[in-house]
């Protein structure tokens, strides 16, 4: 049973993968960048970005000589900055440590910062060809789903469970082609809102199809929280912005304006051109102000506004003065770069 699963899991697989960059490399360090490109990023979007990041650091050596600022003017736009640092860093213990080489040993590779249980099994599975499952958000779905597998798969004890699941029909000789298959056949056939059942090839040994319970898996003990959020990034004139590097927060190692933080939508609506904001004990004027722009992370809704001022910082307080055209020469969040660069082409016009 177990044997005719994974030989037709992966005749499938053949005839269906998708071409993807990164599943023409048997090179660790590329794999483990698409891995973590993947995390939070859609494979569609994820492409440009992996052959871009690729092209600018194609080794480790390259990636641990850069500087931290044109690693994450290289995630720009990606989000989850964290994971550039933490990339960042793991390069230079993978130079210092193993000669800019990388280990192919589960005990070595959990060490390394940002590299969890999943991302080391496609490692060493997909580069070393070794006999480790993976098990992300499309393998939970599918596996629940043919299996009934009615477990939590937010905690570890649930997470455990569908990982022995994968364990036990792991193929031997080609584990690698095993854990793509059964990523991608989540991916694309066991789809979380439209899977495709009545086509699909496991349809009748499915045990959430038979019993017409396809969209109550896979379970979830916790929903993700959101909060609010309202903000305001104070420019100074058309000429000048100023920018500092977060040491905290969703924006950690980026550059961004000050803030300044409503406490409410209403209050936030109410900001208008003319007004006063105090910024660092000084009373700046509003210039010209933005609509509100909402912008969604994972766990906040922002709700922010842009102003020109006459703030005038002169390089105080760690904020670096910088010509407007000039911006882009800065890691910053996606949507500040979004909001400048339509402020600059319409000037230029
Ligand atoms: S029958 Fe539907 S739910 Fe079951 S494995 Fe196939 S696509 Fe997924």
């Amino acid at each position: 049973m177990i044997q005719s699963f994974s030989h037709k899991l992966i005749s499938w697989y053949k005839s269906n993968k998708r071409d993807l960059p990164w599943r023409n490399t048997d090179d660790p360090y590329k794999i483990w960048i698409s891995e973590i490109i993947l995390q939070q990023t859609r494979v569609k979007f994820a492409i440009d970005y992996y052959n871009k990041f690729i092209e600018k650091f194609p080794n480790i050596e390259s990636l641990s000589d850069a500087k931290e600022d044109d690693v994450l003017n290289s995630w720009q736009g990606l989000g989850y900055y964290s994971r550039a640092r933490n990339i960042h860093h793991t390069s230079k213990i993978l130079k210092e440590k193993y000669s800019s080489n990388f280990p192919n040993k589960y005990d070595e590779i959990i060490t390394l910062k940002g590299i969890g249980k999943y991302t080391a099994g496609a490692i060493l599975s997909f580069a070393f060809k070794k006999k480790f499952p993976v098990v992300d958000g499309n393998v939970f779905r599918f596996f629940s789903r043919l299996f009934f597998i009615e477990k939590f798969i937010d905690t570890t004890r649930g997470q455990n469970y569908f990982y022995n699941v994968a364990e036990d029909l792991i193929c031997e000789k080609t584990p690698d082609l095993f854990n793509q298959a059964i990523i991608e056949y989540g991916a694309m056939v066991c789809k979380p809102k439209n899977p495709t059942c009545t086509t699909c090839i496991f349809n009748h040994q499915c045990e959430a199809y038979k019993k017409n319970k396809v969209f109550e898996l896979p379970l979830k003990k916790n929903s993700v929280k959101t909060t609010d959020r309202f903000l305001i990034f104070i420019l100074g004139t058309k000429n000048n912005i100023f920018l500092k590097k977060k040491k905290n927060g969703i924006w950690k190692g980026l550059y961004t304006p000050p803030i300044y933080e409503p406490k409410s939508k209403k209050e936030l609506n109410n900001i208008k051109k003319n007004e006063e904001l105090n910024i660092f004990n000084k009373n700046v004027k509003i210039l010209k102000i933005s609509d509100v722009i909402h912008h969604k992370l994972t766990h906040q809704n922002l709700s922010i506004k842009f102003c020109y001022s006459d703030l005038d910082l002169d390089n105080q307080n760690e904020f670096v003065k910088v010509k407007f055209k000039n911006f882009d020469h800065f890691p910053i969040p996606i949507v500040v770069e979004k909001f400048l660069k339509n402020f600059y082409d319409e000037e230029k016009k």
